[in-house]
């Protein structure tokens, strides 16, 4: 059996669902668990119905409206009458959203954005499950909160391998089609809904995959798979045959936002391939990732991350840094929940770029201001090349300011303020 994974970018619309039909239809797959993403950018619009249910109830319905609408239209788009069960099944699910909104008592911000965000993905699934079953492909529409099971991290949570294969290999059958959301599971517990972390789809289909022993995981792309560099930031791009999994780790683990970064490490350890192929041309070869050669073609990789903090800090006292300073650094860092993306350290001095997802700056600020001189630049931009020629560095470094260079084998990062 396969593990295919449909992103938000494949069911953006109602074309974008008859598209997955013809992609399963043209790759003549018969047993396949099919992992899909909310629709577009419905994740998005579910944190703002998070963000306006907490600070502005004058904006929240509308933001909640524009949820429903949005699938309103779409299933207008693939369906011939009202009437059909589809809009009574996706109905109760924003009955079902309103209901928790109306009841919760939690202030818990990411407790409550877990319930909410995954009705971007129940409501994706129920949808193409019933466009299915509409045009013959029959198919059973799983809950994968009854597969993946997690810890109460929610937001970013950890999954319990053991419990979570059993429970799939248990009951979820090898044949057929399968559908089921990506991105969610639910603490042991009490059942609450959890999130594998944004983007964290590719890494529910990777589960899937390691459980089941899949041939293979196949990642459905607007793109005609892995690029040497996003082409939404580099005119020229290539694309990459072939790329190994240590290889393609790094890549992700840098930012290369095509695969998330914890899909890869199940599939490897299976030795499971990874295609990551294009939607639109599902018959083109695409990359794999997977045993092998490095890079195919071997070319240098470009991994760019915009917005990002370079906090900078130094002792009071003129004091070495020393590993108690920096252990006291990295425990506020992980409190503040600040992805570390480079660090660099002198005698008296320690650097850290961070990405500021939970925009947890200002606390995280205050906090090292009591035990350290600081200074800080918002706004700059990370540049990661792998297999980089100097060359190719001082290209990017044209018209830029460079804050923090960093070389180690194989990789350069630049700091750099645009
Ligand atoms: P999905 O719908 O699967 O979540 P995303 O929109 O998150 O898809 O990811 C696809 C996008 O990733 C592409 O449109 C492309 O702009 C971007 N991207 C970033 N880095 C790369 C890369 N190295 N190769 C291909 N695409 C990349
Ligand atoms: N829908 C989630 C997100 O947009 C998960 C995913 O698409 O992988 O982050
Ligand atoms: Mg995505």
């Amino acid at each position: 059996m396969k593990v295919f994974k449909f992103g938000g970018a494949s069911v953006k619309d109602a074309e974008g669902v008859k598209n997955l039909a013809r992609v399963l239809q043209i790759t003549e797959v018969k047993d396949v668990v099919v992992v899909v993403s909310a629709m577009g950018k419905m994740t998005n619009a579910l944190e703002q119905v998070v963000h306006d249910y907490f600070n502005d109830l004058s904006a929240f319905k509308e933001s909640k409206q524009h949820f429903i609408s949005f699938h309103h239209s779409i299933l207008n788009n693939l369906f011939a009458t009202t009437s059909h069960p589809v809009y009574e099944a996706v109905n109760n699910l924003a009955i079902e959203l309103s209901k928790f909104l109306d009841n919760n008592k939690s202030k818990d911000h990411a407790f409550v954005y877990d319930q909410v965000v995954s009705y971007g993905e129940l409501t994706s699934t129920t949808i193409l499950s019933h466009y299915l079953s509409e045009i013959g492909v029959n198919n059973t529409l799983l809950d994968v909160r009854n597969f993946i099971v997690t810890n109460d991290t929610y937001r970013e949570a950890m999954v319990d391998w053991d419990v979570t294969q059993q429970r799939i290999v248990s009951k979820v059958s090898e044949k057929g089609i399968t559908i089921t959301q990506g991105f969610l599971g639910a603490e042991g517990k009490h059942n609450f809904t959890t999130t594998l972390g944004r983007e964290g789809s590719d890494y529910t289909a990777a589960i899937f995959a390691y459980c089941l022993n899949a041939e293979s995981v196949t990642i459905w792309k607007d793109v005609p798979g892995v690029l040497n560099a996003d082409p939404r930031h580099f005119a020229q791009t290539t694309l990459l045959n072939q790329i190994s999994y240590r290889e393609a780790i790094e890549l992700a683990f840098y930012g290369a936002s095509v695969i998330h970064p914890k899909t890869l490490q199940p599939l490897q350890r299976k030795e499971i391939p990874l295609y990551v192929k294009s939607f639109m041309n599902p018959l083109d070869q695409g990359t794999c990732v997977g045993k092998g050669v490095t890079l195919d073609p071997m070319v240098s990789c470009f991994i760019l991350k915009k917005n990002q903090v370079l906090i900078s800090l130094s002792s009071l006292d003129f004091n070495f840094m020393m590993e108690h300073h920096i252990g006291d650094v990295f425990k506020w860092l992980h409190t503040y929940k600040m992805k570390v993306e480079l660090i660099q350290n002198s005698a008296i001095s320690f650097s850290v770029c961070v990405d500021n997802k939970y925009n947890t700056l200002e606390p995280l600020l205050a906090k090292l201001r009591s035990a350290f001189k600081v200074s800080w630049n918002e706004n700059v931009t990370l540049y990661t090349i792998r297999h980089a020629s100097p060359k190719q560095v001082k290209a990017i470094l044209k018209d830029k300011t460079l804050l923090v260079k960093q070389e180690s084998r194989g990789t350069v990062q630049l700091v750099v303020k645009e």
